[in-house]
């Protein structure tokens, strides 16, 4: 089982809100190697990995990737501000 929480060298980016369940919240993290990881049970119960050894994106990362965070209630930290504001200077 993939768990970033028990893992070295995680930073959490924010946590989003449970689609199923609005009650609950999920962490997205990130390594040092700019791989992403959500504390989330389908993340985290992902059987493979992708070749250079991230494991492929929820619907959770899948979201903050497009941007669509409003939606899920993102609130992020301040290492996950530092990254957004990082993507969008690069996006322009
Ligand atoms: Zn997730």
């Amino acid at each position: 089982m993939n768990d970033p929480t028990f893992q070295f060298g995680w930073q959490e980016i924010g946590s989003v809100r449970s689609f199923t369940n609005p009650a609950k919240r999920y962490h997205i993290v990130m390594n040092m190697k700019g791989h992403m990881g959500c504390t989330c049970p389908a993340w985290k119960h992902t059987p493979y990995a992708n070749p250079d050894g991230s494991i492929p994106p929820c619907k959770h990362i899948k979201g903050l990737l497009s941007e669509s965070l409003e939606h899920e209630g993102f609130d992020a930290t301040l290492f996950g501000l530092t990254w957004l504001a990082k993507r969008i200077a690069a996006n322009l």
